[in-house]
């Protein structure tokens, strides 16, 4: 029986959740035992045409090209899977939706009117249909691997949808936030990364976006009485995750 096809695809973005699945060295046998790998330029130069049974989609729309390229992917994706942050929520590069991007454009491109670029990025959900999406700047390879293995056999990912918080308290970690009064996002961030920064003793950055319900509003407010002050919270929720966040603010 042939094995079920796997393509991976690059919108904008760093590159770094594609290395995600690279970097699952000793699962990596495995996992090429258990699908074709059909399309992934970062691996290997050999392709195969689609249809692909499992698309992984890495990156945000940027441009117009991007825009249809993302619709024949998905024509040719039995399963699509978007990954990171830029791919479930317009990545940092999202920071444009607040700016001018002819002003930015030209600051730093020689010709910007070579340019082409849409006004916002935004998220692959916004032009197809999604599976599932897998949070995270970048992803965790333990929930890539779940995540892959549960759509191979046909059953729902067991991603748990709760907060960093829950991890840092489950590792044992001193809370940053109480015992130093070190602004956190851990509170509304969804979990997935383990809670790596309270660990190195720094507050969380939000990588893994909101949480389900988050309640922003309360930890503005304990943000603020940290001490962050003229426009320090709106800065703070507008870095990896920038319109997910904004979304929830704005209700
Ligand atoms: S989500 Fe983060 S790690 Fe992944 S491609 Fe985007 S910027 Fe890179
Ligand atoms: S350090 Fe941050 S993530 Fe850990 S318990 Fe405190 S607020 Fe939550």
């Amino acid at each position: 029986m042939s094995k079920p096809t796997l393509a991976v695809w690059k919108f904008a973005s760093c590159d770094g959740c594609q290395l995600s699945l690279l970097d699952c060295e000793d699962e990596l046998l495995a996992v090429a035992g258990a699908v074709e790998i059909a399309y992934f330029l970062e691996a290997r130069r050999q392709t195969a045409e689609g249809p692909y049974d499992i698309s992984l989609v890495e990156g945000s729309v940027t441009n117009e090209h991007d825009a249809l390229r993302i619709r024949e992917v998905r024509e040719q994706s039995k399963t699509l899977i978007t990954i990171g942050a830029c791919a479930t929520g317009g990545g940092i590069q999202a920071l444009k939706n607040y700016g001018d991007v002819a002003e930015f454009a030209a600051a730093v491109y020689a010709h910007p009117d070579f340019i082409s670029s849409l006004d916002k990025s935004t998220p692959i959900s916004a032009h197809v249909k999604v599976d599932y999406e897998l949070h995270g700047c970048p992803i965790n390879k333990h929930q890539l691997l779940e995540v892959l293995t549960a759509f191979l056999h046909g059953r729902r990912p067991n991603i748990e949808s709760t907060s960093v918080c829950t991890e840092c308290k489950r590792a044992g970690l001193v809370c940053v936030s109480v015992a130093h009064g070190t602004p956190c996002l851990g509170p509304v961030t969804h979990a997935g990364c383990g809670a790596l920064c309270p660990a190195y003793n720094r507050g969380c950055f939000g990588c893994f976006g909101p949480k389900e319900s988050p309640n922003l509003p309360s930890l503005s407010a304990k943000l603020a009485e940290l001490g962050m002050r003229d426009g320090a919270v709106d800065r703070v929720f507008r870095t990896f995750n920038v319109e997910p966040f904004e979304e929830v603010r704005r209700g």
